[in-house]
C-alpha cells in the first residue's frame, strides 16, 4: 500500500544522477577537490560541498563514480520492456558539457552506453516473444541546434522543416524526415554508426556545436498479437540534451547569445513541461520549444520518462554541479 502511494506520488519520472569519476585529463598539476560525495550505504542521495556547508539532495538514484555501464541500464531496462508493452518512453541525459551525457547514452566500442543497450534488448524481447507477437522497428534520429532540425540519419544533414501544428489537429508531422525500418540489432548498429559520424560531422561545421544541440534517437515498435491480432504501439526516445552550463554569463553577444538563449529555451520548456505534468496542470507547454514540441506524444499521462543527470565532481564546476541538482528536484 505505501508503495503503491509513493509510486502514485512520483509519477512516472524517475530522476537518477550519475557522478562522472575524476579522469586524468580532468586533474590539473595540483591534482583538484573534489567536492560530491556519495555514500555506498545510501543509494539515493549525495551531498555537495559548497562554500563550506554541505548541501544534500535527494533523488530516485545516485550512481557513484565507479557505476558501470551496465548498472546504469539495469536501471533503465524495464522501461525498455515497457516500450514493447506499448508504453511511450524518454530517456533523457542531463548536465553540463563534459560531465558525461554522451557517454552514459552513446558510451563507446568497449562500453557501449544506455542507446546500443536498449536496442540490443529490444531486439533480444522480441526475439523471446516471437511466436506470440510480431513488432516492427522502425528508427529515426534528429539533432536540434538552435532551435533548427537536422536528420542524422541523411547523408548531408538535411535541415528538416517543422511546424509547429501546421494543421491545427496538433499531430506531430515532420516533413522529409527519414524512417528507417530495422530487423536487427546488428542493422541498427549500422545505423547508430551513421547518426554518429553525422553528428561529428555537423559539428565541425561549427564552434562547439555538438555541446550545443540536442540529439535525439527514436525507436517505435509496433506489435500484433499472432492469436487475436490486437495491437500495440510504443515508442522510445532517447535524448543526449545540449549542455546545461549557463552560457549567457561568460559574456556571449549576437549569434552566439541566441544560440545560447535557444539552447536554454529548449531546456528550460523541458523543465517547464515535466514540472507542468507533474502540477497535473490542464495546459502543458508543449509549443515552446522544438524539443518539446517533438516529445508532446510521449511525455506526460500514461507515458514513462527516465531522466540521467551527469555532474562532475570537481570543485572547479561546483556552480553547474549545484543548478543540476536543483534542476533535479525541480523535475523530481
Ligand atoms: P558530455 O557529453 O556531457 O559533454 P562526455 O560524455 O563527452 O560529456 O564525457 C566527457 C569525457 O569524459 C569523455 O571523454 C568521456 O568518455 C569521459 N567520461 C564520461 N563519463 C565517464 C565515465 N563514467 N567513465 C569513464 N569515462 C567517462
Ligand atoms: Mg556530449
Amino acid at each position: 500500500k505505501y508503495h503503491e502511494q509513493l509510486v502514485e506520488l512520483k509519477g512516472n519520472i524517475r530522476v537518477l544522477c550519475r557522478v562522472k569519476p575524476v579522469l586524468k585529463e580532468d586533474q590539473d598539476e595540483e591534482g583538484q577537490a573534489v567536492v560530491v560525495t556519495t555514500d555506498i550505504h545510501n543509494e539515493s542521495a549525495l551531498t555537495v560541498l559548497n562554500k563550506g556547508k554541505a548541501k544534500t539532495f535527494e533523488l530516485d538514484k545516485v550512481f557513484h563514480p565507479q557505476a558501470t555501464q551496465e548498472e546504469v541500464f539495469q536501471e533503465i531496462e524495464p522501461l525498455i520492456t515497457s516500450c514493447i508493452d506499448g508504453y511511450h518512453v524518454c530517456i533523457f541525459a542531463y548536465g553540463q558539457t563534459g560531465s558525461g551525457k554522451t557517454y552514459t547514452m552513446e558510451g563507446t566500442v568497449e562500453n557501449p552506453g544506455i542507446n546500443q543497450r536498449a536496442l540490443k534488448h529490444l531486439f533480444h524481447e522480441i526475439e523471446e516473444r516471437k511466436d506470440m507477437w510480431t513488432y516492427t522497428v522502425t528508427v529515426s534520429s534528429v539533432e536540434i541546434y538552435n532551435e533548427v532540425l537536422r536528420d542524422l540519419l541523411s547523408k548531408d544533414g538535411e535541415k528538416l522543416d517543422i511546424k509547429m501544428n501546421p494543421d491545427g489537429t496538433g499531430q506531430l508531422h515532420v516533413p522529409g524526415l527519414r524512417i528507417m525500418e530495422v530487423k536487427s540489432f546488428q542493422h541498427i548498429k549500422k545505423i547508430l554508426a551513421t547518426a554518429r559520424r553525422n553528428r561529428i560531422t555537423f559539428g565541425t561545421q561549427m564552434n562547439q556545436h555538438s555541446s550545443r544541440s540536442h540529439a535525439l534517437l527514436t525507436v517505435t515498435v509496433q506489435g500484433t498479437d499472432l492469436a487475436s491480432g490486437a495491437t500495440s504501439s510504443g515508442k522510445l526516445n532517447l535524448v543526449d540534451l545540449a549542455g546545461s552550463e549557463r552560457v549567457w554569463k561568460s559574456g556571449a553577444e549576437g549569434e552566439r547569445l541566441k544560440e545560447a538563449q535557444n539552447i536554454n529555451r529548449s531546456l528550460l520548456a523541458l523543465g517547464d513541461v515535466i514540472q507542468a505534468l507533474r502540477g497535473h496542470q490542464t495546459h502543458i507547454p508543449f509549443r515552446n520549444s522544438r524539443l518539446t514540441y517533438l516529445l508532446q506524444d510521449s511525455l506526460g499521462k500514461g507515458n514513462k520518462t527516465a531522466m540521467v543527470v551527469q555532474v562532475s565532481s570537481l570543485e572547479r564546476n561546483s556552480g553547474e554541479t549545484l543548478c543540476s541538482l536543483k534542476f533535479a528536484q525541480r523535475v523530481c
